[in-house]
């Protein structure tokens, strides 16, 4: 394993009685990166971070960590990684810096040192305000927050996150979200959401999961570009319904149309390019060589929301 590689899994497999939770998963992560595990409710993310943090054994395939393996060298791993489960467990009757404090001395790290450690973690998830109230009383962001204190008060080099903002209002997930961005200059970072704009927003590379295997690696802007391949304009033209279908049928450029009407003469045509052309120069010397009126032209880029639908869409569903 190169020492670039802070996440080699390579053949992951999970089975729970009768069901294959996580089916022949590879994928690496190098140092420094923040990747984040895409996918709908139940691919298998919760599943292959706990398999990652040393929480739950897996059913084939190997998985290391720092150079280390997760299933023989666990001890080593767990020092490096700070874990922060979906649900975020805490225990609400402890105050904050008191439970910081006790979760330092818990993944062995001296009295004095522990006390330090919980001091710099409260500073960097701003929690210096609370540090001395029951965890229980706080709103669901600050537990959110003491959570991730509580991954990163052993120093560790990996931090995994599961659906970190879960559950919290736009405001809250907005803080969080900053924190985790904050976290990338000096760790590694993997975290799980089926929210896709988070994963765009804090992300360099994307995993997406569905029904236990990766669809699609790569950065937000790659898998984007892989979709741009097929991009679409859309042209509202004032124009005879019967000459704008001869029109577009002709163009060898458009691989498909659909002219539909809109308001007074106008029509609204959709218009799929071949091979991923700008069609729009040769739509406003047409409009304008024909004497059209034309209000709207724009190109449709395919957010990565069409991306994630498409690539975790159902067999069944697909267009023939
Ligand atoms: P979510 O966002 O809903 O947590 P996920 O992508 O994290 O989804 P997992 O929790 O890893 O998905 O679950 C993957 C599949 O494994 C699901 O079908 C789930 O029902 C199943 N599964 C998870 N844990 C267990 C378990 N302990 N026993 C049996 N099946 C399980």
């Amino acid at each position: 394993m190169s020492d670039d590689l802070m996440i080699e899994v390579k053949n992951l497999t999970k089975r729970y009685a009768g069901h294959t939770a996580v089916s022949n998963l590879s994928f690496t992560v190098g140092r420094g990166e923040i990747v984040g595990l895409l996918g709908p409710n139940g691919a298998g993310k919760s599943t292959t971070m706990r398999i990652l943090s040393c929480f739950l054994p897996a059913s084939s395939g190997t998985v290391r960590v720092a150079g280390l393996d997760v299933f023989t060298e666990s001890r080593e791993v767990r020092r490096r990684i700070g874990y922060m489960p979906e649900n975020n467990p805490l225990h609400l009757d402890m105050r904050v810096r008191e439970y910081l404090k006790f979760r330092a001395r818990l993944k062995g790290l001296g009295r004095k040192r522990s006390r330090e450690r919980a001091d710099v973690v409260m500073e960097q998830c701003g929690l210096k305000d609370v540090s001395r109230t029951i965890i229980g009383h706080l709103s669901k962001g600050y537990r959110q927050r003491v959570g991730l204190a509580d991954a990163l008060v052993h120093e560790p080099e990996l931090i995994i996150l599961d659906e970190p903002t879960i559950g919290l209002d736009p405001r809250q997930i907005r803080a969080v979200r900053q924190l985790i961005k904050g976290l990338a200059a000096s760790h590694t970072v993997l975290i799980s959401t089926h929210i896709l704009p988070e994963a765009e927003m804090t992300c360099s590379r994307m995993l997406i999961l569905y029904e236990g295997k990766i669809l699609a690696a790569d950065t937000p802007e790659n898998l984007q570009r892989l979709m741009d391949n097929t991009s679409r304009i859309v042209a509202e033209i004032a124009a005879p319904e019967i000459e704008l279908q001869e029109c577009w049928a002709q163009m060898p450029e458009i691989e498909q149309f659909d002219v539909s009407p809109t308001d007074g003469e106008y029509f609204r045509c959709a218009l799929t390019a071949r091979d991923g052309i700008d069609l729009r120069p040769r739509i406003f010397a047409l409009t304008r060589e024909r004497g059209w009126c034309l209000r709207e032209l724009t190109r449709k880029r395919h957010s990565l929301e069409d991306i994630y639908v498409q690539v975790t869409r159902p067999e069944e569903e697909e267009e023939p």
